[in-house]
C-alpha cells in the first residue's frame, strides 16, 4: 500500500483575486495568494463593520497592524 497523501496538494482560489493558491503549511497567507490580498479582504470586512451604527464609543480598532506597509 502506498500512501499518496503527501503528493496531493490542494489548490484553492484566492478569495480576493481568484489566483490559484497551493494550500500548504508554508503558505501562511492561505487561502489568499499573498499577504496583500489577505489585508485587502480583511480591510473589506472591517470597512463593512464600520458602517454598522450604534458602536461609535469604542474606536480602538487595531488598524495599526494593517498600516505597516
Ligand atoms: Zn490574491
Amino acid at each position: 500500500m502506498d500512501s499518496a497523501k503527501e503528493s496531493v496538494t490542494r489548490i484553492v482560489p484566492c478569495p480576493t483575486c481568484h489566483t490559484r493558491v497551493k494550500w500548504t503549511a508554508q503558505n501562511r497567507n492561505r487561502p489568499f495568494c499573498s499577504e496583500r490580498c489577505k489585508l485587502i479582504d480583511f480591510g473589506a470586512w472591517v470597512d463593512e463593520a464600520h458602517t454598522i451604527p450604534g458602536d461609535g464609543e469604542h474606536q480602538d480598532v487595531s488598524s495599526k497592524d494593517l498600516g505597516t506597509d
